[in-house]
């Protein structure tokens, strides 16, 4: 952190100053000194410095963005955006830096954890693990530069190889750290749908979510169409789908012994919002699936994003989710704009789900551009409502 400061900001800051500098006759003077050798010797100090400065104050998602820039660019726009853009995070990460090491890892029962997602760190998924008596079974992937820490948590707990990662669903914060897994040797779980939705539109999640540009998404090899089971007579793991609901391919993680069941994200915990944007998402079938998994004998809901909930969670994320549904659709059939219901729906009520008047605002308008394709509120076999 210490050699950061001192060698490599002075450099970029000198930099950015002469790369902005408006007359000419003094940028001329002053560029000899900033040939392509010198330009690219900064871009690779700068690069391991600020590698190092990431890694010491835990923002590790930066390591990944800066591996994925390349010194070979020479437009003076794209190098001053991206110094100015680390410098940012540079001083961010400083100042969020923790204090004291963070145990992340929280035990749920015998064999059963999981380990808690931390949004600020741009790793913000939770991750459940179950150890068998000849191996450890993972929920969940979240992002590459998490999937590390996680298994190096895990190593301190037990031997046994990670040998299966399951994916609740498709999306990035879910799927990006498989390749990692899968260099420790596990093998990746899903429905076929996820595996199917991966390969379709999970570059594009990637981008959205990350800005990272991938040739190659892990896909998952072992597929299973509505139910897979692990039982070794020790313990049991059921994974069932539930899609089309959040998205396609959506599956959960139930513990019956336990009581617990791994959710993804057909029901969250924290007040950031819900993602109800994906193009193949369903708000019926959302609202099924919460019913249906809210029928299954349960003490303890995990949510990938937020705190431990218990059934009483799946109730209230199906209330909000129908409430929202509802009044969308009605509102649209009346005649209203989206931006006027953003204004005129209702869902204080909501509690935790609607903390943040934007995000709340965005999933309006999600609900809104989606409401044309999705089946009508009173079709098929049973009212939600
Ligand atoms: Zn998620």
């Amino acid at each position: 952190m210490a050699i950061f400061a001192l060698t490599v900001l002075p450099i970029l800051t000198f930099e950015y100053i002469i790369l902005t500098i408006k007359y000419n006759v003094l940028r001329r003077i002053i560029a000899f000194k900033y040939n392509k050798v010198t330009l690219r010797t900064v871009f690779i100090v700068f690069k391991y410095s600020a590698t190092a400065a990431f890694r010491s104050s835990g923002q590790d998602w930066m390591i990944y963005s800066l591996a994925a820039a390349d010194d070979s660019r020479d437009s003076i726009k794209m190098r001053t955006t991206l110094y100015c853009f680390s410098l940012l995070i540079f001083l961010h990460s400083w100042a969020s830096r923790p204090s004291y090491a963070q145990n992340r890892v929280h035990q749920l029962a015998r064999d059963v954890y999981y380990w808690s997602g931390d949004l600020s760190k741009h790793e913000q998924t939770n991750v459940g693990f179950v150890i068998f008596p000849d191996y450890v079974f993972v929920i969940d992937a979240n992002f590459p530069w998490a999937a590390e820490k996680i298994i190096a948590d895990i190593k301190t707990i037990t031997p046994k190889p990670i040998r299966f990662v399951f994916n609740t669903h498709y999306h990035a914060d879910h799927t990006l750290g498989n390749s990692v897994f899968s260099a420790h040797g596990a093998a990746i779980v899903s429905t076929e749908n996820l595996a199917l939705e991966l390969g379709t539109k999970g570059m594009e999640d990637v981008r959205e979510q990350t800005k990272i540009k991938l040739e190659h998404l892990e896909l998952p090899s072992i597929r299973f169409h509505d139910r897979l089971v692990f039982d070794d007579g020790q313990h049991r793991v059921e994974l069932i789908k539930y899609g089309p609901a959040h998205t396609k391919g959506d599956g959960v993680a139930y513990l019956p012994a336990e009581g617990i069941v791994f959710v993804g994200d057909l029901a969250v915990n924290w007040g950031f919002g819900n993602n109800l944007s994906d193009q193949d998402v369903r708000y019926i079938g959302w609202i099924r699936a919460l019913d249906n998994i809210a029928q299954l004998p349960i003490k303890t809901v995990v949510p990938a994003h937020g705190d431990l909930g218990d059934v009483d969670l799946l109730r209230r994320q199906r209330d909000f989710i129908a409430d929202m549904w509802k009044q969308v659709k009605q509102g649209l059939k009346a005649g209203n704009s989206p931006a006027e219901l953003k204004k005129t729906v209702q869902l204080t009520q909501h509690g935790i789900f609607v903390r943040d008047p934007r995000e709340t605002e965005g999933m309006i308008e999600s609900m809104c551009e989606r409401a044309q394709t999705q089946p009508d509120w009173n079709s098929g076999n049973a009212d939600p409502e």
